[in-house]
């Protein structure tokens, strides 16, 4: 099984699988999920992004697919806006257009 780290992005494969909660070998952050998951995600968001919708519709189904990833890095806003410019850059945005999805008016 392959894992990610949500804190640092470190991935990993782990043969072994009987640890309850599983832990970055890097940073030791608990915010670790399947590498599966966090692809999915990532894949969703480049399908929302690609597709002609609204805006709004685009970002309130982004935020919902988000949601489960950025849950296991709260408290700490610049945690997940880093989540969020990895997953973006994941889907195929480039470095100097992510601002404009992730800036706040
Ligand atoms: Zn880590």
């Amino acid at each position: 099984m392959e894992y990610i780290c949500l804190l640092c992005f470190h991935r990993w494969h782990e043969r072994m699988d009987t640890a309850k909660e599983r832990q970055c070998s890097r940073c030791k952050s608990r915010a670790v999920v399947e590498y599966q998951q966090f692809e999915s995600a990532v894949n969703e968001i480049r399908h929302i992004i690609s597709s002609s919708e609204r805006p709004l519709a685009s970002i309130s189904k982004a935020v919902g697919v988000m949601s489960p990833l950025t849950s296991r890095v709260r408290p700490g806003p610049l945690r997940v806006i880093r989540l969020w410019r990895k997953v973006l850059q994941e889907a195929g945005v480039k470095e100097n257009e992510l601002d404009v999805y992730l800036e706040v008016k």
